[in-house]
């Protein structure tokens, strides 16, 4: 019997892995990527350590994803087919351990001290080659022809090829300089494909800050916060920048807040003490009372400076005044950062459009993996495990299942 045709648009983790399960089924695989060479923004999720998933129980993990329409039953047993363990013995076999750090991420052991992509990369590479799958880059897909064959563009020329089965990986829209710009979504639209506008995720929020604010905390880490917006609370850190705040309880906030037509978080600078605990802290202060109960209160001076110059704040002259603020500090947030500057897109391919086995319906043998389908999950591994799990059902289902 002849080897299935499989083409996969996308060198991302979506669309290597689907490659690589495809090829082991026996399909006879060719990778195209616009770009001259490959995965380039796993190259760069690598850069301050690749976290690959997230250890924690499956009921836990699965709750960090939202998505219109998520399908959550199919979710659950594709993510459970492709789980953690899963997905570590998969990084295993390509000779990449990985080590649980304190909070749960997984993440590559250090090579020469760094937790970078590249080795996982060269050695998944290599066992594609391997495989047989072969990769050719600097080849753009543009569309389809009359006939509803894949169109791409190379060095000015276009040409175009019959398949047995198409997977498209072609990732969201942030980061366009590593590829993935999301003009697919006209491409798709035209084909009469519902795709949700692809919105930043995972990204920093603005706010206009009072300059003196600026001068003397930008940059400063606002740490052991909570942070509350509508109904959802996120613990962590944040970062005072030139245009608002970064961090990750904003990411994981992001779903709700965009959600919110005047979106706002309010802090909780001290979610370890009870109002109570604080009024104790500070005593009876009297002389020079608002340096002497942030004194009391070991604030730090990215806290002081929110309390300081924020408008509206201040004049302090009461412990419960500022206890009060200390436990719910509001802040106006003005709209999240370009969608080019965040770290994933949400929106994207609508879940109506899929078949149980990630096919398009309006295209039967096109299918698609990876963050160009409409889910959306904090970072700490769970976009990279979604892409990988993602691509390892459209590469099983695609060579399967000729047209
Ligand atoms: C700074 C940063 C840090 C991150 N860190 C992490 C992390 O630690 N853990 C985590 O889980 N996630 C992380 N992510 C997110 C993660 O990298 C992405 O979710 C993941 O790469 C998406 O995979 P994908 O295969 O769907 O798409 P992509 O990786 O974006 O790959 C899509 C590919 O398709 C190609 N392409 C696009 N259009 C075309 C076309 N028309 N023709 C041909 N090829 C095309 C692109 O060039 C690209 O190579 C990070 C992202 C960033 C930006």
């Amino acid at each position: 019997m002849q080897a299935m045709r499989i083409c996969v648009v996308g060198s991302g983790p979506a669309g290597l892995r689907a490659a690589e399960v495809a090829a082991e089924r026996g399909a006879e695989v060719t990778v195209f990527e616009a770009k001259r060479s490959v995965g380039r923004k796993l190259l760069v999720a690598g850069r301050s350590g690749l976290n690959l998933t997230h250890d924690e129980s499956f009921e836990s993990f699965l709750g960090r994803y939202s998505g219109d329409d998520l399908p959550i039953d199919r979710w659950r047993q594709w993510l459970h087919e492709f789980d953690s363990a899963t997905l570590r013995r998969w990084a295993a076999d390509l000779g990449v351990e990985t080590f649980v750090s304190g909070s749960g991420k997984v993440l590559p052991l250090p090579v020469n001290g760094q937790m970078k992509a590249t080795p996982l990369l060269r050695h998944w590479i290599a066992r594609l080659a391997k495989l047989g799958v072969h990769i050719r880059t600097n080849q753009r897909w543009i569309g389809f022809d009359a006939d509803k064959q894949m169109l791409f563009e190379h060095g000015g020329e276009c040409t175009t090829q019959a398949w047995d089965a198409v997977i498209l990986a072609l990732g969201g829209g942030s980061w366009p300089k590593c590829g993935s710009d999301g003009s697919w979504t006209s491409i798709l639209e035209a084909a009469g494909i519902r795709v949700a506008p692809l919105r930043a995720s995972n990204c920093g929020w603005e706010t206009s800050w009072p300059a003196d604010l600026l001068r003397q905390a930008e940059g400063l880490p606002l740490k052991n916060l909570q942070v509350h917006a509508g109904d959802q609370a996120r613990s962590g850190e944040l970062t005072i920048t030139r245009y608002g705040l970064e961090g990750g309880p904003l990411y994981a906030l992001g779903p709700t807040l965009r959600t919110m037509p005047d979106p706002g978080i309010a802090i909780d600078f001290k979610p370890h003490q009870s109002k109570a605990d604080l009024l104790r802290r500070m005593g009876n202060v009297q002389r020079n009372f608002t340096r002497e109960a942030f004194r009391r209160l070991n604030l730090d001076p990215g806290t002081r400076a929110i309390l300081k110059y924020m408008p509206g704040r201040g004049p302090w002259t009461s412990s419960e005044q500022v206890t009060a603020e200390l436990k719910h500090c509001r802040i106006e947030l003005s709209g999240p950062r370009p969608l080019r500057e965040a770290i994933s897109s949400a929106g994207g391919i609508a879940w109506t459009e899929f078949d149980e086995n990630l096919m398009l319906k309006r295209l039967p043998g096109v299918y698609a993996a990876g963050e160009m389908i409409d889910w959306d999950a904090p970072t700490g591994g769970y976009l990279l495990h979604a892409c990988l799990a993602t691509g390892t059902l459209a590469g099983r289902a695609a060579a399967r299942n000729p047209k």
